[in-house]
């Protein structure tokens, strides 16, 4: 298997947030993609360790801020690389609210959906929630970053460690030791093992 064929798909990258009991929490995914358009219905998919996560599986709820190529890597690491469970991630940063009452993001981003969730698909690491557009506004024409485009444009390249060790590919996070536990997760941004790569 050449994983580096995942590579070529081309997804786009969203900010997806939730609102639960006061508190608006959100995270990055590259899974959002439409299903059909009567009714207009998308799926995505969130890893269960996300604290938006539980917060869309209890509430039903959830927006999408569709990232475009004036997103920063500010806006990937605020999003990406730390948990709602440990710090407010809607402090600090400049965010609208949508008419179902959660945040969605305005700097870095074109478009926004609002959903509702229709049905769920347990996929062990992860929930496939299928959910209907509720409302949709697009907010400028800057093109979308893809995928691909976040790993040649707004991910930094990485310093060049002197230790041993793997890096995280997706958002460079340094692991040192010789062996890279075929279990291990990146504890920023919750990619599997298959994901590092060892440090040249
Ligand atoms: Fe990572």
């Amino acid at each position: 298997m050449d994983n580096k064929a995942f590579f070529k798909l081309s997804y786009g990258l969203f900010v997806v947030t939730a609102h639960e009991d006061g508190k608006d929490n959100g995270c990055i995914t590259n899974t959002v993609m439409q299903l059909t358009t009567t009714p207009n219905r998308i799926s995505l998919a969130v890893n269960k360790a996300n604290y938006t996560h539980g917060m869309i599986e209890r509430t039903g709820r959830f927006n999408v801020s569709i990232l475009s190529e004036s997103a920063t890597f500010e806006t990937f690491k605020h999003w990406g690389f730390q948990s709602g469970k440990d710090v407010d991630k809607a402090a600090g940063i400049t965010f609208s609210r949508s008419d179902n009452g959660i945040i969605y993001v305005t700097e870095g981003v074109n478009a926004v959906l609002s959903a509702k969730v229709e049905s769920m698909v347990d996929l062990g690491t992860h929930t496939l929630f299928i959910a209907e557009v509720t409302d949709a506004e697009s907010l400028n024409d800057t093109p979308s970053a893809t995928y691909a485009y976040y790993h040649k444009n707004i991910k930094p390249a990485p310093e060049r460690p002197k230790k041993k060790g793997w890096v995280c590919t997706i958002c460079g996070y340094i692991y040192e030791g010789e062996e890279l536990p075929a279990d291990f997760i990146c504890p920023l941004c919750k990619h599997p093992a298959s994901d590092f790569k060892p440090i040249e």
